[in-house]
Order: C-alpha cells, then structure tokens, then sequence
C-alpha cells in the first residue's frame, strides 16, 4: 500500500578526506518510482484527506514536465482515484504522447485540461474554480508543486532521530513546502539550508509562514539562470555525479543543490569535522524530458 513506505536509507558519498567533512544523501528517491521523494511526502496526508472526506476524485495543477502530476496521476492510479491535471500551456493536446510526463500521467488514467498561461496564472481565482466544478463535478483540490498544511506535516516526517547527527541539512527548494516540513522536524542546533531551484525572493515569506523555526537559511546562487534552466556544465556535473557515486539527480532540483553542495565544500564553507545530510527529493522522472530539449539543442544529455 502506498502510504506504507516509511523511511529512506542515508547513503554516504565518499569525499576526499582532506576536507574532513562528512556527506550523506537520504534516498527519498527510492521511496516509490513515481509517487517519488518528496511528492510522496507531500501527497501522503492530502490522499488520507481526500478519502476521509469521500472525495472520489483529484484535481491539480503543473507544467508539462511536472514531477507533482505524474506523482498525483500515479498515486490515483494506485489507490483508486480519478484524476485531473490542469496543465499551463493550450498548445499541449496534440504533443502528449511526445511528452514522456504527460504520457506517463495519461497511462495512469489522469485526464488533462490545457489552459494558457493566462488563465493559468488566475487559476486559484473563484470564477476559474467554478469552472472546474461544472466541467468536472466534485474534488478534492491539491494545489501546484502539492503545498499545504497537509503536505507540509507529510515532510515532517522526511527527518527521523538518527539524523540529529547531523549538522547540516540541505534541501532543493521549489514552493518552499519540503524545506518547512524539513525545518519543523530538525533539531534548533541544526541548520537547514535551502537551495532555490528558481530566481526570486518571495521564497523566503513562504516558507516563514509554514517554519516555525529559524535555523535556516536560503543559498540563491545555483538556480543556473531560473526554473528548469540547464547548461553543460550541470549536465557534466550529474553525469559524473552519477558515475563517481552511483546517484542519479534530476536536473530540475537535486542535481543544483548538489552542485551547490559540492561547490561550497570546494570553497570551505562548511567548517572542518561537519557532518552534512542531503535530501534527495526524487524527480527523476524529469531526465527523459529535459534530454529531448537538451537534444534539440545539441547539448549532452543526462546519462
Ligand atoms: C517538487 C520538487 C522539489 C521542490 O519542493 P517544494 O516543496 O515545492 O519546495 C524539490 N525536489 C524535487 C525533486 C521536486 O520534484
């Protein structure tokens, strides 16, 4: 049963033993292959409501390569849901199956409705809301990237006590749902740094409304130029990554924070003797996707 995975193992990377810092990766990844790393945290109470409340179906919103969508598709799938995703861009209907998250997502049964980018931005407002209602009758609502106070209790529980060892948690940061669940769990001792997948500074009263503590702290500087945005030496970076410690990283979340990571132990930023745990979110779904934009361009891919 879906809500049974519990916990993920912390894999060490093995570093060079000059820096005397210590990391470790928590394989939220491999909680489940598509209701993967955190969107399993994040769904897990949103499904337990939706069922204590007789809610027959999901709907949500996302871009095209959505981790969130293919995550609700696949766990409605799973548990008996229907579901509908509200997709930003009304040019997608007939690129679906080119689209490896859309055709996954309608494998597992979701069905779509593409609006623009417009009414895309105004889709929380009441007339677009009652729109959706008419369209699709009675659902239960989980808004997009998943954050609310359920998803957020749902990434309370991605830290457990064997990780006050740490000094150190890392976490990408899209919406700022993960990082707070992960900031309500930590020890006061500990520090959670963000790392922003996306340009923007509104991150930070986001999460201040969900945290209720403030050992934390954003890290701006490996967004790589905005949301989604690639170059070849991210696409190196994941794919010796991958070859030096058999971990796999998105390019969209993981594979920046890691970056990061890696670059501030580079440049000592962390004090000798830390002990740093690193939160893998999952996303990998997203590989296929970013490689055909990454062929177009003819750049390497993602191996
Ligand atoms: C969605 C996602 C995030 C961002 O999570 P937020 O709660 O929106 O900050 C991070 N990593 C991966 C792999 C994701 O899919």
């Amino acid at each position: 049963m879906i809500y049974e995975f519990e916990n993920s193992v912390n894999e060490q990377v093995n570093l060079a033993k000059e820096k005397g810092i210590e990391l470790f990766i928590k394989r939220e990844d491999k909680l489940h292959a598509f209701v993967s790393g955190n969107k399993y945290r994040k769904l897990k109470y949103n499904l337990l409501q939706a069922e204590k409340t007789s809610y027959k179906t999901l709907l949500t919103f996302g871009g095209a390569f959505s981790n969130h969508i293919a995550a609700v598709a696949s766990a409605g799938n799973l548990i008996g849901f229907n579901t509908i995703g509200v997709i930003r861009g009304d040019e997608l209907p007939n690129k679906i199956e080119d689209n490896p998250t859309l055709r996954f997502a309608k494998a597992n049964g979701m069905k779509f409705k593409f609006v623009t980018r417009e009414d895309y931005r105004n889709k929380t407002s009441e007339n677009f809301l009652n729109a959706l209602n008419e369209e699709f009758g009675e659902f239960y609502m989980i808004p997009e990237g998943g954050t609310n106070s359920f998803a957020i209790k749902g990434c309370e529980e991605i830290l457990t006590e064997k990780d006050i060892v740490f000094d150190y948690v890392c976490c990408a940061v899209g919406t700022g749902g993960t990082i707070s669940g992960i900031i309500n769990c930590s020890k006061p001792s500990q520090q959670v740094l963000g790392f922003p997948a996306l340009k923007g500074d509104f991150l930070k009263d986001d999460i201040s409304k969900f945290a209720v503590q403030s050992n934390w702290k954003l890290i701006t500087d490996y967004h790589f130029g905005g949301y989604a945005k690639i170059n070849e030496e991210l696409v190196t970076f994941i794919n010796h990554f991958k070859s030096d410690y058999r971990i796999p990283l998105d390019p969209v979340y993981t594979g920046k924070m890691l970056f990061g990571i890696m670059d501030l132990i580079e440049k000592d930023y962390f004090p000798k003797g830390s002990k740093i745990l690193a939160i893998h979110t999952g996303g990998l779904q997203g590989i296929e996707g970013m490689n055909a934009t990454l062929k177009k361009k003819k750049l390497p891919i993602i191996i």
